[in-house]
């Protein structure tokens, strides 16, 4: 994985003390608030875009990029249902139904099958759980594999999914009310769920809960750090309408996090977690309904991405540091509620 420098696309710092004034809106948390970060709690913030919902900010200690304000808890949960129904998006209409059907060949698969093979070197085999599952495909991939797999997810039609027609068991609840045992895993893994939290920390701390000791956890996120976002900061810097709609889609409320390689080091280092593994990868592009246009220019981008080593996504597997984590100065005791 590279050195994390000082990114090229930071444009204006921002040291926003008072809320946003175009955020009136009750469902976002942070309103009336000065912004810190949602990881170190840092309030040295470069603003680097701003959406027609949020402010996009980049914490200048972590750099963790998130949108403030934040959205609530239950206005995220019922955007992932909406989602799940393929009614977020033109672009990603019957996108879960693809992944049901369509996955054979795709990149998305060989990340899963990539994943895997990186877990199973250091715990191959045990009880996994697949946070934030989707439709079931990774989990299908991993009992597979010989791993006692089931996962957990907040859209009730992914569990009946996963039952009726995988046989798996798939809990519906947000995973801060998942009621599952401490000690109880040996794996864990997230595969684009993290960036989806208002608390990306409770959820880190709660996996090192629910971990037994040596347990690894495998986390697979968006990457800021990237070609993408390069492109991305320039087009919004274009007196055209059009291509800062696109930048919008890539800043949407629902990703309320985008990591970059310092960022989830931070974080997992405060979870309590330390890395064992790590590496780039690029979007699947084959499950969005894309104009062919914008479909070769994602492609470009993945390829320039990948000769420069700044790839729009990341993994990393980290292992349960020995010694407490949780009682360091600054940091949230106990498990906090995580949608
Ligand atoms: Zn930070």
């Amino acid at each position: 994985m590279q050195t994390e420098a000082t990114s090229p696309f930071q444009t204006e710092e921002c040291a926003l003390q008072q809320q946003d004034s175009s955020a009136k809106d009750g469902s976002r948390r942070g309103v009336g608030s000065p912004p810190s970060c949602l990881v170190c709690g840092g309030t040295r913030l470069a603003k680097i875009h701003r959406t027609p919902d949020q402010v996009l900010l980049c914490c200048d200690g972590c750099r963790l990029v998130f949108g403030w304000p934040v959205f609530s808890r239950e206005a995220l949960l019922e955007y992932n249902a909406i989602s799940f129904r393929g009614e977020g998006f033109p672009e990603t209409t019957g996108y879960f139904d693809r992944s049901l059907v369509g996955l054979d060949g795709s990149s998305l698969l060989r990340q899963y099958r990539r994943g895997l093979e990186q877990i199973s070197r250091v715990v191959p085999s045990g009880r996994l759980l697949d946070v934030g599952c989707g439709v079931p495909m990774f989990l299908d991939l991993a009992r597979s594999a010989g791993y006692a797999a089931q996962g957990i997810d907040s859209v009730p039609e992914i569990a009946r999914i996963a039952r009726e027609d995988f046989g798996l068991v798939v809990h519906t609840a947000p995973f801060g009310r998942c009621g599952l045992e401490k000690d109880s895993f040996d794996v864990i893994t997230m595969w684009d769920f993290l960036e989806h939290l208002p608390d990306p920390m409770g959820a880190l701390i709660l996996s090192r809960e629910l971990l037994r000791p040596g347990g690894v956890l495998f986390v697979s996120v968006p990457n800021h750090r990237s070609v993408l976002h390069g492109v991305a900061a320039l087009l919004g810097k274009l007196p055209y309408r059009r291509t800062l709609e696109m930048v919008d889609k890539l800043y949407h409320f629902s990703h309320v996090c985008i990591w970059s390689p310092r960022a989830i080091e931070t974080a997992l280092a405060r979870a309590g977690f330390s890395p064992l593994a790590r590496g780039l990868e690029g979007p699947d592009l084959s499950r969005y309904r894309l104009p062919a246009p914008v479909r070769a220019g994602l492609t470009a981008i993945d390829v320039v991405g990948r000769i420069s080593g700044l790839r729009s996504r990341l993994w990393i597997l980290a292992r349960t540091a020995d010694g407490p984590s949780m009682d360091r100065p600054g940091f949230p005791t106990g498990v906090r509620s995580t949608g």
